[in-house]
């Protein structure tokens, strides 16, 4: 405009991921190759204010504007990308077959930590001091508790004679994966738990004797 004079116009359409920013910045460098051209085509729109007209020919621009291909702004691709590895992820976490038992408390992906602690992250996860851990790595070559029972988590959880003063309640009709969720999601049952995986790897000579086998 030059005293409400259209000195130029000129619209194009860009995509719906570009940002205001490269709108202005491309309008800028538009008016700036015009003027360095020099050209002059004055028509006479003495009714409109620049402001005005502008508004007019963007709504026109929309269904009438020269296409544009400026690139997609670097926050917009980053953005896209991250909402996508978050699909992957979660959909390797739901269809993975490791960490079964971790996948069942912590069923959605998240980018923040878990709460929980070294033991109970042993517990849940059942890599920790427990016959069933130490036999798969061929540490022991039994995987029963001293008492004669399979040793894993949930035996010193529930029903070892050993553990008993460690002993989280469990009801027979609880299912099992409900069960773990609620204990791995109460406080007061994840530092019961802390406990009883200290004790465990204090008294690991009892509770379980060293076997000849692989010693
Ligand atoms: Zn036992």
């Amino acid at each position: 405009m030059e005293e409400d004079l259209t000195k130029y116009e000129w619209m194009a359409q860009l995509s719906p991921f570009n940002t205001v920013f490269q709108a202005e910045i491309l309008s800028i460098q538009e008016a700036c190759l015009w003027a360095s051209k020099a050209i002059q085509q004055i028509k006479a729109h003495v009714e409109y204010s620049g402001n005005e007209a502008a508004d007019v020919l963007a709504k026109k621009a929309t269904q009438e504007g020269i296409p544009t291909f400026i690139p997609a702004p670097r926050n917009h691709i980053k953005s896209l990308l991250q909402k996508e590895s978050i699909i992957r992820w979660q959909k390797d976490w739901d269809n993975g077959e490791t960490c079964r038992s971790v996948h069942n408390v912590l069923p959605k992906i998240k980018t923040t930590p878990t709460p929980w602690q070294r033991p109970e992250i042993m517990f849940v996860t059942g890599h920790g001091p427990f016959p069933t851990y130490l036999k798969r790595f061929n540490i022991r070559s039994s995987d029963s508790c001293g008492c004669g029972n399979l040793g894993n988590p949930l035996h010193y959880a529930i029903s070892c004679l050993f553990t008993t003063s460690y002993h989280l309640t469990k009801q027979s009709a609880d299912l099992e994966p409900l069960w773990w969720k609620r204990v791995m999601n109460n406080n007061n049952s994840r530092a019961k738990i802390r406990k009883l995986i200290h004790f465990i790897a204090e008294n690991e000579t009892l509770l379980f004797p060293k076997d000849g086998d692989n010693n």
